[in-house]
Parts: C-alpha cells; sequence; structure tokens
C-alpha cells in the first residue's frame, strides 16, 4: 500500500470570534491511498498554519513541508513515517505547530491501518479495558453567574454527572469566584463533578487562594491556573492545594509531560492527541504518567475525529476518569461526523467501526470549506 496524497480541508464557521472556542476552525487531513483506503485525521491549532506546514515545500533536510514526505510510503508504517516527519521538520519543528500537524497526520494514519485490517484502533493497540467511558461537559463559562447556573442545570439535565466551566469571568475576582462555584454547587448537587478552567495565568498567589477556597466545594480539579512554563510555581502550588490541579493541553511531545509530573507535581495531565504528536506520543506519554499514578484526563475540545482518537486511547488507558466533552452549542464540531459522538446517561461508547470509527459529513465538509 503506498500514500498517493495529503489532502488538507480548512474548515470554517462563517464568523470568527475572540472567544475560548478553539474549533471556529478545523484543518481535516485525508491520506489517500493506491488501494482506495483514505484516513482521516484532525489538527487543533491555527488550521491555515497547520495546512501550510504541509503543503510546504522542501527547504532542506531537516526543515521540508510534510505533505512529500509522505507520498509514496507505506501508511502502515507508523513508527517510522513518525521519526521521518520529526527529524525532517526539526529545524522548524520539535514543538508546536509543527507537531500538532504530526498530530493529525498520526491520527490518519492510523485510520488506515486500522481499516487495512477492519479493526477498531483500540483493538490493534491490546484491547480495550472498557467499552464506555464518563464524559464531562466542558462549556465556556457566560461570565454571569445565573447565567453558568442555568447552563449547569442544562448539563445536568442532559445526564452529564460532570461538568466544566473556564475562560470567562472566573478566576479574575478569586472570593467571587469561590463564591460563584459555591452557588453552582449549590444548584448541581453534591453528586457532579465540578472543574474549573482558569485558561490563562493568574498570580500564584491567586491560584493557591483558589485552590485552597475551592476545596470546600469539592472541586475535581482546577485547571490550568498559571502560565504553562511555570514549573516552579506548579511546584509551589501543587504541595500545598487541597483541590487537584490539572494542566497541559497546551503542550506538545512527552518532554514536557515529564517535567509537569516531576517537577511540577502534577498529578492530573492534560494531553490533547491533536496536538502532543498524535495517538503515538500519547500512549508514550500515558506509560510514564500510569508509572508515576499520575491521572490522564485527555484535553479534547474539537470535532468527532478528535473524540474518536481521544477514545481509542481511554480504551486502552489503565485508568479513564473522564472524556472531556466539548458542549456549546458550534454548528461546525456539531456537524463534521455522519454519526455523531452523543453522551447517554453521561457516557460515552467507544466506536466500534475499522479504524478510528469515525465517517465525515462530506455535505457539512463541502458547506464549511474555505479556500486560503
Ligand atoms: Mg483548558
Amino acid at each position: 500500500m503506498k500514500i498517493t496524497d495529503v489532502e488538507t480541508i480548512l474548515l470554517s464557521l462563517p464568523q470568527i470570534r475572540e472567544i475560548g472556542d478553539g474549533c471556529q476552525d478545523l484543518l481535516v487531513v485525508k491520506i489517500h491511498t493506491d488501494e482506495g483506503i483514505t484516513g482521516v485525521g484532525e489538527v487543533h491549532t491555527n488550521a491555515p498554519a497547520a495546512k501550510a506546514v504541509i503543503e510546504a515545500p522542501l527547504m532542506s533536510v531537516s526543515a521540508s513541508g510534510m505533505g512529500r514526505l509522505l507520498v509514496g510510503e507505506d501508511p502502515r508504517d507508523i513508527n517510522r513515517l513518525w521519526d521521518k516527519l520529526y527529524r525532517k521538520t526539526q529545524s522548524y519543528g520539535r514543538r508546536g505547530l509543527a507537531i500538532h500537524v504530526l498530530s493529525g497526520i498520526d491520527m490518519a494514519l492510523w485510520d488506515i491501518l486500522g481499516k487495512s485490517l477492519g479493526q477498531p484502533v483500540w483493538r490493534l493497540l491490546g484491547g480495550a479495558r472498557r467499552r464506555k467511558v464518563p464524559a464531562y461537559a466542558s462549556d465556556l463559562d457566560p461570565g454571569d453567574p445565573g447565567a453558568l447556573k442555568e447552563l449547569a442545570q442544562k448539563h445536568a439535565a442532559n445526564g452529564f454527572r460532570a461538568m466544566k466551566f473556564g475562560w470567562g469571568g472566573l478566576g479574575g475576582n478569586v472570593r467571587q469566584t469561590v463564591q460563584t462555584v459555591a452557588e453552582l454547587r449549590g444548584t448541581v448537587g453534591d453528586d457532579v463533578d465540578i472543574m474549573i478552567d482558569l485558561g490563562f495565568a493568574a498570580p500564584l498567589e491567586d491560584a493557591i487562594y483558589l485552590g485552597r477556597g475551592l476545596a470546600d466545594h469539592g472541586v475535581y480539579f482546577l485547571e490550568e491556573p498559571l502560565d504553562p512554563d511555570d514549573l516552579a510555581g506548579f511546584s509551589r502550588l501543587t504541595a500545598v492545594s487541597p483541590t487537584p490541579i490539572a494542566t497541559g493541553e497546551k503542550e506538545t511531545m512527552l518532554q514536557p509531560y515529564l517535567d509537569l509530573m516531576d517537577r511540577g507535581g502534577l498529578r492530573i495531565i492534560q494531553p490533547d492527541v491533536a496536538r502532543v504528536g498524535g495517538i503515538t506520543e500519547t500512549l508514550r506519554i500515558l506509560a510514564h504518567a500510569e508509572a508515576r499514578g499520575v491521572r490522564v484526563i485527555p484535553h479534547c475540545w474539537s470535532a468527532d475525529i478528535l473524540i474518536a482518537a481521544t477514545l481509542h486511547v481511554l480504551a486502552v488507558a489503565r485508568e479513564a476518569p473522564y472524556l472531556e466533552f466539548n458542549a456549546t452549542d458550534n454548528p461546525l464540531r456539531r456537524e463534521l461526523a455522519a454519526a455523531p459522538f452523543r453522551p447517554i446517561d453521561g457516557l460515552v461508547a467507544m466506536p466500534d467501526g475499522p479504524g478510528l470509527g469515525v465517517e465525515l459529513n462530506e455535505e457539512a465538509v463541502q458547506r464549511y470549506r474555505v479556500a486560503v
């Protein structure tokens, strides 16, 4: 089997707003083969920039566009192709954008491998430890306590037993934030896990105040309270915060997670399969986390290709506390798959079809497709 083309499909909402929703545009990667099997992947980053990483020409032995490195190769040689893409982009890659793109390509290669064998990816990874996983509703904080409570009631009514809010007013005023979370707890009751996502760098003193104050209201984790590079701050925060601290959605590759765990004291990490280096790199991160007893609750805030890839990882993980399930009302995210993943009683079932097990809604793809 040989790769014949790496197709980039840029999808966008008609209007992109400056809000904390990173899937207002998406880059879907389709890898075509001479045997008629096509693999799909999704890159969670600035989509037009990612498209350029695939389509760029050869600049040097260590600064190539990625698409040309794949054409003519056997897509089933995932490990070898992963290394090839990493090494031949190292002058501008190794972290960030190039690894985001490698993530989408890796997903598409796993999809092809599964389809070529007629098996779901989780079976190729050694078999599932579970066939369903609890999902938490992941939503943006509307910035108003009353509206926040209404959202929480909606998610609870939809069967979610856990929910996260962030990227709005939460964290700006720490005493108000603790009060708002206390009211949220009163709204949803004691049986729902609440997560809070600051989504930006708070001062360490504020993060410590929140880590202590939110513990009174049983917050499951406090996410991304500090600058991603502030390992010393994380180390001080995790040492004193009774609320578990989670972070890691902006990292790429294994090494930063080793630092977060070993130097930052993190006990929950959040790699994003569409950013860190795909299923392949997420499994490496998972192995190191499991060796340290650290929980992996992947960041998953995009469309159904990423949900599928994340589910295959969660299927084989020793522990899978939660799937992050984007609960915002974004039509591009909602319509991309022919049969979208939906939680039932708060649980999402693993895909059973060959490969990633997700088929695109080609009508929606054509509707949202834009040229650059
Ligand atoms: Mg987040």
